[in-house]
Parts: C-alpha cells; structure tokens; sequence
C-alpha cells in the first residue's frame, strides 16, 4: 500500500486503524481526484494534511476513543486541544500575556455588537470608525445600536478602492476605541500596516487576513477573527482582548455577549465549539510546523499575490484591478474584464478547468480570487496561467 498522507496517520495510530487501510485508501484516491482549487471567500480552503487529521479523528482521537464530536468540552482531551489551540496562536502571533485569548460562536458579526457593548463606557460614549468597504460598514451600522459611532474616514467616494493616508485620519482623542477592517474581504483592500491612532484602543476585524503575517499584538486593544477564511472552518471566532480592557465590560451585559466573563470561565462559559476549535488548532499546528510560522506564511502569500497582480497589470486593460495598488489585498484578488459576458465566460472555463468560486461579490462583480493561506501555490499558478491563456484568447 503506498504510503500517502492519509494512510500515513492511520499507521501512526494502530492496529485499530490497519484494519480500516483498504476503506481508507479509497477515499483518499476518491479525495485526491475530486479536489479543485477552490478560491471561496470563505468557507474557504484548508490545508489538506489538517482535512487528513480531520477525517481520521471523524472515528476516534487517539487519546478520547471517541470522535472529536462526540466528546465534552469538559473533557481532559478537549481542554487539552483548547490549551493547544489557544498556545499556538500565542506562539504564532508572539502574544504578551497581558492579553486574553477567546473563542466565542456568533461569527464576526456578533463582534461587531460584543466590541461597542464592552468598550464603551463613562466618559468614553462614542468610538470612531474607519469606512474601507462593506465589512467595515457593516461593522460601523450595527455598532451604532450601542452608542454614538463617529465616521473616521470613508472611502465610499472612490467607490472602496483605497485606503487613508496618514494625514487623512482625524482620530477623536476621546474615542473609546478606533474599529478597522484589516481586510475588506469584498472589495480586496488591505491595510499593510497599522492606522495609527495614538492612545485610542485599536480595535481590528481580521476576519478575513487573520495569521496572514506576523502583527505587532501590542498595538491592539482588541483584534476579532472568524475561522472560516484563514484559521478554521465555520462555527468559532477568535478574540485577542487586551486585559485591562476587560474592566469596562458591565456586570448587566447578558453573560454571553461580556468578554469578561469569557475570560474568566477560559472560554467554558457554555458548550464551546469543540470541532471548530480542534480545526484551529490543527491549522495553527500546520502553521508552525509545516509553513514553518508567520514570516514565512506572508512570504508565500506575497508571492502568490504578486503572480496574479502582474497578470492583471500586464493585460493591456483585459484585466482591471479593483484596488489601487498601494491598497491590494494579499488575500483577495478583486478585478474585472471587459464585459459582462467576458466575466460569466471566465467563471465558467475557469470551472471546467477545477478553479471555482471566482464569482466576484453581487455587490462589486467582475472576478474575487480569494488566496487565503491555505490555498497552494500551484492553484495560484494554475489561475494565473488560464488567465494568462484567457486573455490571449478573448482580447480583442
Ligand atoms: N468581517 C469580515 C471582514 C468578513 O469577511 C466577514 C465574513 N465574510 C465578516 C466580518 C462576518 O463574519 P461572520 O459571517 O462570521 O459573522
């Protein structure tokens, strides 16, 4: 039998796995033939040796005799993987332990009402927000249920295709926090680094960029992350909450939507996302060990970027990029062709040739090839050489 990565774990975890090989090896072929490079903006793509992890422990954890869904988040093997999960991250992003690590449910956009209903407080009523597409609007909108939320800056003008300058950025200095989207995962803008903002918190949705690159942790107050695009599946949302901040959450919060209380109880305040999080911590696993940590993720994903980025400004027009290039998204790649027709034509070669989900946004059309960290190089390669083909063929 050969030893493929699949078959390769079950040898690793026993007799009681040998005799399953056959099945397994099957499924295996069936997965390696049926895999396209799938450029969903989440859920997104996954590391193939974590699906690999995944699928074996669908039977049994080693050490449980059960399957990751079958057993308690009280268990000693769930705390354990949490303890893991939470201490890769920790390594991974060089956090400072003067901040909390979290894992909450309700998605990114629970976060966007958790961080207005936590940091407000007495003599800090409002915040600013910075307006760099729609996730960040998104943000802004439901925020102001809770208070007064001032626009910092908006980019709607340009229609989102850039970001503030320096000079641009009037932060309140009494702001209870500044809230920005690191990357607007429908219009493919990303800050490169930090908006600076003084003494005000910087509060970050990293949903859709989060452990693309190392971050300097200790500019943040509080950074939030859904899983599905760059850590894990759907189903849990990572919090990064520095610790003095935790003082402002109120006692008549409901329990579930206080950060506090989440710190305190180490995330077991109720029935944790046990698969999801095992999923992070698997991704994080891969990070380190296999990527061999953040420098080396953003090294690969600048490349990456930059092969479909020259494919585009070199089209002669065929291609025209969403962003400005000071503003271009490492993650998603958000163009356009010609025409409406040329586009529909576009997603649907692409798919005969196993590329999918390059359908842009209702919101903005054209294409959205999302190249989160997980996606291989030879599916960016493969992209970039049926774009290259596509435009020879259809320029006119
Ligand atoms: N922020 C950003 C930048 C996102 O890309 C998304 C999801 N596409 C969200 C927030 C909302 O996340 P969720 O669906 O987990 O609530």
């Amino acid at each position: 039998m050969n030893s493929t990565p699949l078959t390769a774990i079950a040898k690793r975890h026993g007799p009681r796995y040998n005799a399953d090989l056959a099945l397994w090896s099957q499924l295996e072929e069936a997965t390696m033939t049926q895999r396209a490079y799938n450029f969903s903006p989440g859920p997104a793509v996954l590391p193939e040796p974590v699906l690999a992890e995944v699928q074996r422990d669908m039977l049994a954890l080693p050490t449980a005799k059960a399957s990751i869904l079958e057993i308690s988040h009280r268990s000693k093997t769930f705390k354990e993987i949490l303890a893991a999960a939470e201490a890769n991250l920790r390594q991974l992003l060089s956090i400072p332990d003067n901040y909390v690590v979290l894992f909450l449910q309700g998605g990114s956009r629970l976060q966007f009402s958790m961080v207005p209903m936590n940091l407000l407080e007495a003599g800090h009523t409002s915040a600013d927000y910075l307006l760099t597409g729609s996730w960040s609007k998104h943000a802004w909108k439901e925020a102001q249920k809770a208070g007064d939320m001032r626009v910092a800056w908006d980019g709607a003008d340009g229609n989102y295709t850039h970001l503030p300058a320096a000079a641009e950025l009037k932060v309140d200095p009494r702001a209870a926090y500044l809230h920005y989207t690191s990357n607007e995962t429908i219009h493919g803008v990303q800050f490169a680094t930090e908006p600076a903002v003084g003494h005000v918190p910087l509060v970050c949705d990293a949903s859709s960029d989060f452990l693309y690159k190392p971050l300097p942790i200790e500019r943040y107050g509080l950074i939030y992350a859904c899983a599905q695009k760059n850590s894990g599946p759907a189903g849990v949302t990572v919090v990064i909450l520095r610790k003095d901040l935790l003082q402002r959450s109120r006692d008549d919060l409901p329990s579930y939507l206080n950060y506090r209380i989440h710190a305190d109880e180490g995330s077991l305040m109720n029935t944790a996302p046990t698969f999801a999080i095992y999923v992070v911590r698997l991704v994080t696993d891969w990070l380190l060990n296999e990527i061999g940590g953040l420098e080396k993720m953003h090294a690969r994903n600048e490349s990456k970027a930059k092969m479909l980025y020259e494919v585009i400004d070199a089209s002669d027009g065929f291609y025209t990029g969403h962003a400005q290039a000071d503003g271009r998204s490492l993650m998603n790649v958000v163009f356009r062709l010609p025409s409406e027709g040329l586009t529909k034509k576009f997603v649907s070669e692409a798919e005969q040739q196993d590329l999918t989900e390059l359908g842009g946004h209702r919101s903005v059309g054209g294409i959205r090839a999302s190249i989160y960290n997980a996606m291989p190089v030879a599916g960016v390669e493969a992209l970039r050489d049926f774009m290259i083909r596509f435009r020879d063929e259809n320029a006119s």
